[in-house]
């Protein structure tokens, strides 16, 4: 392995990683770097060229040559799917490592990230093993004499921007299918969480990949997102991102009409009747919102719960997180880890003046934590709000913290009400030892995934996206990889004589 993230050490001294821009590991055309953060000790850990439009520019050329000449048109299917399959072994190989990077970027608990990066190979076996089982169509086509197929090709250079909670996770989502199905690719980590993305950059050159293939330029939104979303050769932008990022991307895209996929944020009900194994529930809760600090996408935000039960769960809520241990994410015993950036700290503490504001009453938690080994940290203690309405703005906008509300309700169709009454619809949980009603209920919920008697289940095998203001389009499962091929339709007249175009019938 070479490159400077080889040199990386544990300790506090500053590490300068490169970006990977056409097989070469460079320095940004600005000649500037930018800083991250641990947002466990809030020191300066990192450093990151500071891209802008002359970096994506060559990324993208360099992913365009890649996709039109040399090694990567020429390789079959199945040998495509190899490489991907060598770098699954490459990240299980290097998993501790990989998961290191993580938690210092974004402070999410160790054993979380380790746990990640250990599930991250599916994602490459699975999409590896998809490469060369696309296959076409012949139609039984109404023209006489006409023979018809249908194949799918690839698109060409994708764009694939990633977010700082999951970084790797959410980039691989992406980078799989697009892979297999024969594009190349820019990635742009956040600017919060750079560090596995250039990591894994060398995993890929140590595959085998071609030369520009693969790609990853480091900066900001504006400087690096933007041009890479505008780049007249990026045929597809796969975007993970918040909804006001989403909004932009999907706006600039449509000036040269690309392909754009969306995964954004949510609001998700978290929904428990009174019929519910309470135990079970409570854990649910706990990790639809506790877990990753509340900064996942899919985070069980909004708690829906029966009147009958709704004392008796917030009591049982309270009491279980009066145990969570907060503090060192490299801890195994930490059970809650900082969030991960400094606007990330004011918007939360922002949100919890705001339930306050609109009358709510704070039964756990409220404030930037004092907890002895969390001062320098970005720690903010667990929170629960009860006496939410639907109608405020904590119960409809989108927080990304450990902040949960509890909204009662009487009736099933009242809780059906409330859960799809928000701007979003990525995610739902539905708590009930009913069958009928879990059953029925799945289908009347807007979102893209519902679990019953479950909270936070993913895998790559089942497809994850969201509806309205949570985004467009699918990540995982075997449909995913049509995301990233355009299917073409040919017609062959294999006779000679073509009828005269100005006699018709
Ligand atoms: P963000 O939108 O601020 O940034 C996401 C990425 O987009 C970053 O790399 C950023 O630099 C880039 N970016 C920002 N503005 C851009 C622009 N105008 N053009 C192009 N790129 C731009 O989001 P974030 O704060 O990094 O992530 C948190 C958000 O991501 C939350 O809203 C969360 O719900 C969402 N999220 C969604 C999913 C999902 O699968 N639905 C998963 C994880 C996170």
């Amino acid at each position: 392995m070479s490159g400077l993230t080889d040199k990386l050490k544990e300790g506090t001294h500053v590490e300068r990683f490169h970006m990977h821009i056409g097989g070469a590991s460079v320095e940004a055309a600005s000649g500037e770097w930018f800083d991250s953060m641990n947002p466990a000790t809030g020191e300066i850990w990192a450093q990151f060229p500071k891209a802008d439009a002359r970096d994506v520019n060559l990324a993208v050329k360099a992913a365009h040559r890649a996709f039109e000449d040399g090694a990567w048109p020429r390789l079959s299917a199945s040998a495509r799917g190899l490489l991907l399959h060598r770098l699954g072994e490459l990240i299980a190989e290097n998993a501790e490592r990989l998961a290191d990077l993580e938690v210092r970027d974004n402070g999410k608990l160790r054993v979380e990230m380790l746990g990640q990066m250990k599930y991250l190979p599916q994602w490459f076996y699975y999409y590896g093993g998809l490469a060369d089982k696309v296959e076409g169509a012949v139609t039984p086509i109404d023209k006489p004499g006409i023979f018809h197929y249908i194949s799918y090709e690839p698109l060409g250079v994708v764009a694939a921007i990633a977010p700082w909670n999951s970084p790797l996770l959410l980039a691989a989502w992406k980078i799989a299918p697009a892979l297999a199905a024969g594009n190349t690719i820019v990635v742009k980590p956040s600017e919060f969480s750079s560090a596995s993305t250039v990591y894994f950059a060398e995993l890929v050159a140590q595959a085998g990949f071609p030369p520009g293939v693969f790609n990853v330029v480091t900066g900001f939104g504006l400087d690096v997102g933007e041009p890479l979303v505008k780049h007249p050769r990026v045929a597809k932008v796969a975007f993970t991102g918040s909804e006001s990022g989403g909004r932009s991307v999907y706006l600039n895209a449509a000036t040269d009409f690309k392909r754009v996929s969306l995964e954004l944020g949510g609001k998700s009900a978290n929904i428990v009747f009174a019929d519910a194994a309470l135990d079970d529930a409570v854990k649910g809760i706990v990790s639809g919102i506790f877990a990753a600090t509340g900064q996942t996408c899919m985070a069980g935000s909004r708690l829906l719960v029966q009147r009958e039960v709704h004392d008796e769960v917030v009591a049982r809520l309270v009491d279980f997180m009066k145990t969570a241990k907060l503090g060192d994410p490299l801890d195994k015993s930490t059970n809650v880890g900082p969030v991960s950036t400094p606007p990330q700290l004011a918007k939360v503490l922002h949100y919890i003046d705001v339930a306050r504001s609109e009358g709510a009453t704070c039964v756990l938690g409220g404030e930037r934590s004092r907890r002895p080994g969390c001062e320098k940290g970005l720690f903010v203690e667990p929170t629960i709000f009860t006496g939410v309405r639907n109608d405020m703005r904590i119960a409809q906008e989108e927080v990304f913290g450990p902040l949960l509300v509890v909204i009662p309700f009487d009736t099933e169709e009242e809780a059906v009400a409330i859960a799809n009454d928000t701007p979003y619809g990525l995610a739902a949980g539905v708590w009930t030892r009913d069958l009928e009603r879990a059953l029925t209920l799945p289908k009347r919920l807007k979102a893209g995934t519902v679990w019953v008697n479950a909270y936070r289940v993913v895998s790559y095998m089942a497809p994850f996206g969201g509806v309205k203001a949570s985004g467009l389009g699918r990540e995982n499962g075997i449909r995913a990889i049509y995301e990233y091929l355009e299917s073409k339709s040919v017609f062959i007249n294999p006779k000679p004589g073509i009828a005269n175009p100005f006699v018709l019938g």
